[in-house]
């Protein structure tokens, strides 16, 4: 891996390059931050430059050649021990830390921790969901990272960093990992492959919060034909107040599954539509009139001629747009939310 295909973070990689080369890197690091914005990437990155023999080893460099570097490259290296919790998991389990029952203490991270480098001089473990660990985890850990040795390096993981045990934290070097840029994760998506086209690239980067993983999710089918009928609703005119409404709790039901899932569908139908009106803003203002798409025009044309009341109406709506995102979050009753914002935004463009 080379360090120009890890996305933003270069305050990061700095702060690792200087530990290196005063020789001050911590035993173990805790890298914390949102889902999808390149922690491990980084961490994996860190473990390589480690192990490169052909580098270094007090800059953060790797030369993507040697042995050592291939052996990352292909996940086979015998000095990395890599853990996280699985998908159907919702807690870390026990045997990736101590062993199964019948081999405890003779495998998992502890013990493999405690072998002697085969490759190079150190072994590095990178401990991925490190917050869904339990306390008994937890706890077996501990005394792992309470015996530092010169040769070995953990890279703990997390979203969050209050789901981590106090005694755990007090042990690591926390590094709070930032959201990618827009345009990083319009890059990523291109660069691997998940859109073809640029638009499409920036309009899901556009929504994505910084999040690779979320962009992700974005890309689903179903969620992007959501998107396209709401847009339908919302260019409409006159506005339809009930379409709209039974249009979005509609679609809430279709994708279904439990409160949890549905209120996530209907913040993500919000922020569609909070997308739009801002995209529409822009338009309104003149800014940026190359990329806008047909539906935006002729949104911003339904309105008054004079530019700054079109601007102050869609602005209006996009507020409305926000107050909504702010209660389903804080737990409101989705049906009357949604009832409530479409008789706004009617009353909005009609004024
Ligand atoms: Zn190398």
């Amino acid at each position: 891996m080379i360090a120009n295909q890890i996305r933003g973070h270069q305050l990061i990689l700095e702060m690792l390059d200087r530990s290196l080369s005063r020789s001050r890197l911590p035993h173990a690091l805790l890298f914390v931050g949102d889902a999808g914005i390149g922690k491990k990437r980084v961490a994996q990155h860190l473990a390589q430059c480690l192990f490169c023999q052909q580098t270094p080893v007090d800059q953060l460099v790797c030369c993507n050649e040697c042995n050592s570097c291939k052996q990352m490259a292909a996940g086979t290296h015998p000095d990395l021990i890599s853990v996280e919790c699985p998908p159907d998991k919702a807690v870390l389990p026990l045997s990736l830390i101590i062993g199964k029952d019948e081999q405890r203490g003779r495998e998992g991270i502890c013990y493999e921790m405690s072998l002697r480098p085969m490759l190079g001089d150190r072994r590095i473990a990178i401990i991925d969901d490190a917050d869904k660990m339990n306390a008994e985890s937890a706890n077996a850990l501990l005394k792992t990272l309470e015996e530092p040795s010169a040769n070995y390096l953990m890279i703990l993981i997390a979203n969050e960093l209050d789901a981590i045990l106090p005694t755990i934290r007090s042990r690591c070097q926390s590094i709070r990992f930032g959201h990618l840029s827009d345009d990083d994760v319009a890059e990523l998506l291109i660069e691997q492959q998940l859109v073809d086209f640029d638009d499409r690239a920036t309009q899901v980067a556009r929504l994505a919060e910084g999040s690779l993983s979320t962009a992700r999710q974005l890309l689903d089918e179903s969620l992007e034909e959501l998107r396209v009928n709401i847009t339908r609703q919302l260019i409409k005119k006159p506005f339809q107040p009930q379409v709209f409404a039974q249009s979005v709790i509609q679609a809430i039901d279709d994708i279904g599954g439990e409160t949890a899932t549905q209120r996530k569908t209907a913040k993500w139908i919000i922020k569609f539509c909070a997308d739009f009106y801002h995209q529409a803003i822009q338009y309104a203002a003149n800014y940026d009139l190359e990329s806008h798409s047909e539906q935006i025009r002729q949104f911003v044309a339904g309105f008054s001629d004079e530019a700054e009341e079109r601007i102050e109406k869609i602005g209006n709506l996009l507020d409305r747009m926000i107050l909504t995102e702010e209660q389903i979050s804080q737990n409101a009753t989705i049906t009357l939310c949604i009832e409530s914002l479409s008789e706004d935004l009617r009353k909005i463009q009609k004024s």
